[in-house]
């Protein structure tokens, strides 16, 4: 990344010097940008690209953190924003409904799977998590259960940082420096069967479910939270039947199961929803990001008409609410967001072109750094390995060595934006948005293909 000629703000102010001073980044170790490691600074969005300050273009392989589905530079979602603060800037809905939230409430449960009704919107995905494990201990106790306040999710997902999220979260660096936590998170294995035992039976993870559950005591155990196919350590898709398996298991002890979409709803999965690719029928939905395509920021939790029944009777109420929850400007572009997605097929265009993306990443298992390849339509990870034979993992030194010295900065360089991990082992991920196509695929495997041959190299020696 060159500092030959700075670029600038409106006002003249050199962007990457305010960026360093001010702009305080998400997750970032801000000590490590300099002048010969600059901030990487995205200006402008189309399509399926993006490209920075200077004007060089990448191919956004990750929407933007899962979340641009529709791809960047629609300006019908500004219009529709446009014509929404001419009719109606902001209103709450604390007690005042607006049309825009009613006509997207209806439009989302006219999505959503068996009757998944009732649409409680927040500002975020997070926000959309803490809502669903607030409703879920707030069901029982409206039932006469008032110790079912536990939750159980898996180890190594993420599920937002609010302390009440975070609680679910199961990646230990995360909660480990924040603790004490809100109490009653349990965490059980999760599904990355590549690393399982070649005997270990499909069956295996959903009873780990239920054997916590015991353990801890069905009275006390709220909710089981799940990805449809978990994001953080890779892309981890359910072994067949799982969701079936978790269902009965949380029917059988009067637990809610919460699918939390935040990542796997809005066509990421080729589905409205991504319990709907595994034909499941969760109690509570998570959803954000892709609802607007991320031109607005928004999320929204999607109760059961049985969960939510509780609350709707005489001076019932659940008291928890944000105040820009269900914003009209973020409405308005959620709705515009959907006439997209119906408008241009994207689901469909996800379901016939997952296995060109598919194939393409299977192409690369001939680089000896490749271990495994998995995933469900737009999704999908690839596991790097020190050896293909055995699948040993490389260690934490090995994986900053390969992630952060060198994967990172050379995908990014090469004009690929996905995201090396190692909240679980090393992996790419890769979520391209729902416009991408062949060509953008190609591009991909030109950039994957040097880079992690490079990488083998590199941590051979
Ligand atoms: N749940 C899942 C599955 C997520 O992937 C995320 C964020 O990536 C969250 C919750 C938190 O969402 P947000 O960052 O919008 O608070």
């Amino acid at each position: 990344m060159s500092t030959a000629t700075p670029s600038t703000t409106a006002t003249g102010l050199n962007l990457q010097e305010e960026a360093r001073r001010h702009l305080w980044l998400h997750f970032s170790r801000m000590g490590g940008y300099s002048d010969t490691h600059e901030i990487p600074i995205i200006a402008r969005g189309e399509g399926p690209y993006v490209y920075d300050d200077k004007g060089k273009r990448y191919l956004d392989g990750l929407s933007g953190l899962f979340c641009s589905n529709a791809g960047h530079g629609r300006t019908e979602l500004g219009e529709a924003a446009a014509r929404q603060v001419e009719e109606l800037d902001f209103f709450m809905i604390w007690s005042y409904a607006h049309p825009r939230a009613i006509e997207l409430a209806s439009k989302i449960a006219s999505l959503t799977p068996g009757d998944l009704n009732r649409v409680f919107f927040t500002s975020g995905g997070g926000e959309a998590v803490e809502s669903a494990l607030k409703l879920a201990r707030n069901y029982h106790l409206m039932r006469g259960n008032g110790r079912k306040l536990k939750h159980i999710a898996r180890e190594v997902a993420y599920h937002g940082t609010t302390l009440g999220a975070l609680s679910a979260t199961g990646v230990t660096n995360l909660r480990s420096q924040f603790e004490p936590l809100v109490p009653g998170g349990c965490h059980v294995p999760n599904t990355n069967m590549y690393h399982w035992p070649e005997d270990r039976e499909p069956t295996w993870a959903a009873e780990q479910i239920e054997e916590r559950i015991l353990f801890e005591d069905p009275d006390t155990v709220s909710a089981v939270i799940l990805e449809p196919v978990q994001n953080a350590g890779g892309c981890f898709v359910p072994p067949e039947g799982y969701f079936q398996q978790v269902r009965e298991i949380c029917d059988k002890y009067d637990i809610l199961l919460i699918s939390d979409e935040v990542i796997c709803a809005w066509g990421r999965l080729g589905h409205y929803f991504g319990c709907e690719r595994y034909g499941y029928q969760p109690d509570i939905i998570t959803s954000a990001k892709a609802l607007t395509s991320a031109y607005m920021p928004m999320g929204a939790m999607i109760a059961s008409d049985r969960v939510a029944e509780p609350f709707m009777e005489g001076t019932n109420s659940f008291a928890h609410g944000f105040t820009f929850a269900g914003h009209p400007v973020a409405s308005a572009v959620a709705l515009a967001n959907i006439e997209v997605f119906e408008r241009e097929d994207l689901c469909g265009h996800v379901l016939r072109k997952e296995g060109e993306f598919r194939e393409m990443l299977e192409g690369l298992r001939d680089i000896p750094i490749v271990g495994d390849v998995r995933g469900a339509g737009f999704f999908q990870a690839i596991e790097l390995v020190k050896d293909q034979g055995t699948k040993e993992s490389f260690n934490d030194e090995e994986s900053e060595k390969l992630l952060r010295g060198f994967l990172s900065g050379a995908l990014y360089d090469r004009g690929l934006i996905c995201r090396a991990d190692d909240r679980g082992d090393p992996v790419i991920q890769f979520s391209p948005t729902l416009v991408c196509d062949t060509e953008q695929f190609e591009e991909m495997h030109d950039v994957l293909r040097p880079v992690l041959t490079e990488a083998s190299q590199l941590m051979r020696k």
